[in-house]
This record gives structure tokens, C-alpha cells and sequence, in this order.
């Protein structure tokens, strides 16, 4: 049973002005395993003021003085890795290997890379006699999901940070522990107080006071498109800077020569292993209509030999879903998709044999799909895949880009310059092509309502910086 009774803020563990407690159930057995405080508005008055005293000196720090500090937090977060791991097991039910393999390396990677970026970025130019500086921004309020409980509050820190601006963190509440772990990690590294400061507590309360807050310069936020709205209106008075990523419901087109085997791996690596809990997850599979049911007799043995389990397991493959609310949205999902007319391939409603105490649900697939089907059009967030068949490669691509969303694509083809002539023509931000490795420190962000900024990386960073032109003297 975890216990967190306090928030850190200016430097220092406290007990919040403004208290409520929250009992927090394993994902995995339904079981209550924590109590974690939540702080209120007092909280974030109280965050944003020392962020804003921080940042007096903080913004004036070199990047050789950042790059110390943030190799000192490379430091200790390599040092709580595994705490990482097993917090991102306990919260999220991410199976152990993925927690150790995914979640927590892609966090590191976030460190390493604002350190790389910081060696090599010019905060001044001059163009002729006009001198221009980029410039940290402010006080960055930061607002993540709970589907990546470390990258997102990691990656987020890291540009904000490396920019020279102070931070208040406020985590999903669903997924508190790693964030928790993280403002250890920066006190450990001795991060001056006040930079980094972290307010658990609901969305409605902690994410609106944050976007509202006139000491607040930038909110960046992760998260849905109906979250994202409430922030932009509520920033709107203060004209802050507002960044979002979004949802998605990405296509991934199988073109008329792809390996199947590879189509068939990236379903697995970017669907089911995270339970469908992705953004980018390639919900929508597009297949040539000729190789439809040759691609089935691929995909559904592959997909019938997930094991979905208890996350510690070793041999577990799939883990549950985060809640009781995201299962029940995720059947409700699935009926829609029966209701529809869309062909049940394997899975479907319930939950699989011998899980019934977590919110496990069973991997899925449904064929003969049309773009318009609710299925097709809505995030489902959960491990159901929407196979769709087109006829020509022109009709995949429209299809693909019928979508509100503009995250991710995939793309499975033998003939490179096909399928990068595809990628081209799709509206998202990122396109992965015969199950690329990722690559954790390039621009992320999405076209349409997935979203509008970047992070990660050197783009991440820029958006915490403004720019000012000196010009004589
Ligand atoms: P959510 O929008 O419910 O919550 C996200 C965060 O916003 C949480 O910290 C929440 O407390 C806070 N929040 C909620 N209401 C708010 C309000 N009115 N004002 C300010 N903050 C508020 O989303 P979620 O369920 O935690 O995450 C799932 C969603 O996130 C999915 O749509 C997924 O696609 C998206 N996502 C996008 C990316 C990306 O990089 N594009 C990455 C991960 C998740």
C-alpha cells in the first residue's frame, strides 16, 4: 500500500493547503493499493509563486549550467529506474518488461536528449547588426495522461528545463506514483527550489487552475480534445502560449506488396502490447481488398496468442486496462462495432477466462469495417483493431485522411519509394514505415485536432523559448 501525504513545491515536501485524499485500485486486481493527497487552487497559487521566484535566476542560468544540472538528474533517474518500472506496473498495469523496455527508457532518452540539445543550440543570432536572442518564456504549467505517466511528465520537464523555465507539474490522478518518483529524482539532483514543482490533484481543479493562472507563460498539455478545449478557453483571458497533443485514430496501410509478417508486428508493438492505451495506436488497419482474409490468417493467430495477464508476469504480453471506466468505455466500443455490422474476428465483449477481478479486456478484431463506422472514427483506447478494406491505393490514402484526427500513420510496403511516397500524402505528424524503431527525441505532435505544437527533442524545447530582436548600441 502506497501512502503519499505531500506535494513538492519551492524545493520541499509539504502537505497541501487545500487537501483531499484519493484511493487509487491496482488496474490489475481491483484492489486498493494507495492513498495519494491532492492538493487544491491555495496549491497552485502557492506552486506558481515560487516557480515564479525561481525563475528570476533560473532563466538567467547558462546552458552549460543546465547541462550540469540536467546530467546530475540523468544521475539519479538512472539510479530509480527500477522504482520507475515498478511504479509504471502498479499504476498503469504496463507488464514489467514494457515498463522496463519502453516506459522508462524513453523518459531517460528525454534527459540525454535536452542535454544533447543544449550543447549544440545558439540562444543568440545575429543577422547583420540585429541581434536576436531566444529567450525562456516563464513559468511552464505542465498537464500529462495517464497512458505514459513517464515520458510525458518527463519529456515535458526536460524542454521546459532546458529552455531555462520553471515548471509546476500536474500528472494524471489516475497515475500519480512516477510523477512522484520523478520530483524525487530532481531533488536528489539538488534542482534549485522552486524550478521544478509538482501538484497532484484533478484536472477540473489543478489542470483548469494552471491554464487560468496569469503567472503562468505556457501550458502544455497532453491529453483528450475534450480536456484541450477547456485549457485553450480557460488560457484564452491571459493570452498564454498553449501547446497540445492529442488524441488519434491512426491508419496503417498495408500497400499490395507488404510483408505481412511486419504489418502483423507493428499491430502487435503499437496496439496490443499497450492495450490500445496509445495515441498513435494504429486502430485503423487498411488492407488490399485481394489480401484481406490472407492477412486474417496472419494477424489472428498471432493476436489469439497474446497472454493477457497479470503485468508482473514474465510470459504476460497484455496487461489490463487503466480503469473500470476505460473497460466499460472500451465494451461499450465493442458492441457499437457489433451493432454496426462490423465481422468479429476474434475476441470481443467480456473479459477473457480467469480475469474477471481487473478491467482486462480481450484482444480484438473486427473486419469488414467502413470508414464511417463509429469504430473507425472514435479513439477507442483500448486493444481493438478496425481492419478496412480499399481497393486501390489513391482510395487507402483518402481513407487514411478521413479522420478529424492527425497523429501517426503507418505504413507496410516492400518497395520503399511507394511507401515513402505515401507517407507524404498522409496529414500527421509522424509516420512510421515497415515498423521502424521510434525515435524518442524527434518532433511529436499532430496535424488537426490531434493537436498543435511539438515535443520532444529540440523542437520541444523551442516551445518554451520567445524570441527578442535587439537591434543598436
Ligand atoms: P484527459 O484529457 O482526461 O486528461 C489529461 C490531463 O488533463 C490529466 O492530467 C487531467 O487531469 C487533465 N484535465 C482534465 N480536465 C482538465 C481541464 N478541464 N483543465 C485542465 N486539465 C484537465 O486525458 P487522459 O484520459 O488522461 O488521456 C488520454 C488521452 O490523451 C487520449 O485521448 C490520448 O490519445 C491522449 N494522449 C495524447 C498523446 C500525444 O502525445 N498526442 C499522448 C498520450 C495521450
Amino acid at each position: 500500500m502506497r501512502e503519499h501525504n505531500e506535494l513538492y513545491l519551492d524545493g520541499a515536501w509539504r502537505a497541501p493547503l487545500d487537501p483531499t485524499v484519493m484511493e487509487l485500485a491496482a488496474p490489475a486486481t481491483g484492489n486498493l493499493n494507495a492513498r495519494v493527497v491532492l492538493g487544491g487552487e491555495a496549491d497552485v497559487d502557492a506552486a506558481v509563486a515560487a516557480a515564479e521566484r525561481a525563475f528570476v535566476s533560473y532563466s538567467q542560468t547558462t546552458p552549460q549550467e543546465r547541462i550540469a544540472l540536467l546530467e546530475r538528474v540523468l544521475v539519479e533517474y538512472d539510479a530509480r529506474s527500477e522504482d520507475l518500472a515498478q511504479a509504471v506496473t502498479e499504476e498503469l498495469g504496463a507488464p514489467l518488461a514494457l515498463a522496463r523496455g519502453a516506459h522508462v527508457p524513453s523518459g531517460r532518452v528525454q534527459i540525454a536528449t535536452a542535454i544533447e540539445v543544449l550543447k549544440s543550440y545558439e540562444f543568440t543570432e545575429m543577422r547583420g547588426e540585429t541581434c536576436i536572442r531566444k529567450e525562456a518564456l516563464g513559468v511552464a504549467g505542465l498537464i500529462t495522461p495517464w497512458n505514459f505517466p513517464v515520458l510525458q511528465p518527463v519529456g515535458k520537464t526536460m524542454s521546459a528545463l532546458a529552455a531555462g523555465c520553471t515548471v509546476v507539474l500536474k500528472p494524471a490522478q489516475l497515475t500519480p506514483y512516477s510523477a512522484i518518483i520523478l520530483a524525487e529524482i530532481m531533488e536528489a539532483a539538488g534542482v534549485p527550489a522552486g524550478v521544478f514543482n509538482l501538484v497532484n490533484g484533478r484536472g477540473s481543479v489543478i489542470g483548469a487552475s494552471l491554464s487560468s493562472h496569469p503567472g503562468v507563460g505556457i501550458v502544455s498539455f497532453t491529453g483528450s480534445l475534450a480536456a484541450a478545449t477547456q485549457v485553450a478557453i480557460a488560457a484564452a483571458p491571459t493570452v498564454k502560449r498553449v501547446t497540445s497533443e492529442l488524441g488519434g485514430k491512426s491508419p496503417h496501410i498495408l500497400l499490395p506488396d507488404a510483408d505481412l509478417d511486419v504489418a502483423v508486428d507493428t499491430a502487435m508493438t503499437w496496439l496490443m502490447a499497450v492495450t490500445g492505451q496509445l495515441c498513435s495506436a494504429p486502430s485503423r488497419t487498411l488492407v488490399p481488398r485481394a489480401r484481406l482474409e490472407e492477412f486474417l490468417s496472419v494477424l489472428v493467430p498471432v493476436v489469439e496468442n497474446i497472454v493477457v495477464g497479470d503485468p508482473r508476469a514474465e510470459d504476460t504480453t497484455m496487461g489490463p486496462l487503466i480503469s473500470a471506466e476505460q473497460w466499460n468505455t472500451v465494451q461499450g466500443y465493442i458492441r457499437q462495432g457489433l451493432d454496426e455490422g462490423a465481422r468479429l474476428v476474434t475476441g470481443g465483449l467480456g473479459k477473457p477466462a480467469g480475469l474477471e477481478a481487473g478491467h482486462f479486456a480481450k484482444p480484438t478484431v473486427f473486419a469488414d469495417v467502413e470508414n464511417s463506422m463509429t469504430i473507425a472514427r472514435e479513439e477507442i483506447f483500448g486493444p481493438v483493431m478496425s481492419v478496412i478494406a480499399y481497393d486501390t491505393v489513391d482510395e487507402a490514402i483518402e481513407i487514411a485522411n478521413d479522420t478529424p484526427f492527425g497523429l501517426a500513420a503507418y505504413v507496410t510496403g516492400e518497395d520503399l519509394q511507394a511507401a515513402r511516397a505515401v507517407a507524404e500524402q498522409i496529414r500527421v505528424g509522424y509516420v512510421m514505415i515497415n515498423d521502424a524503431e521510434f525515435d524518442w527525441s524527434a518532433p511529436w505532435g499532430g496535424y488537426k485536432q490531434s493537436g498543435n505544437g511539438r515535443e520532444f527533442g529540440l523542437d520541444g524545447m523551442t516551445e518554451y523559448l520567445e524570441t527578442k530582436v535587439i537591434r543598436g548600441g
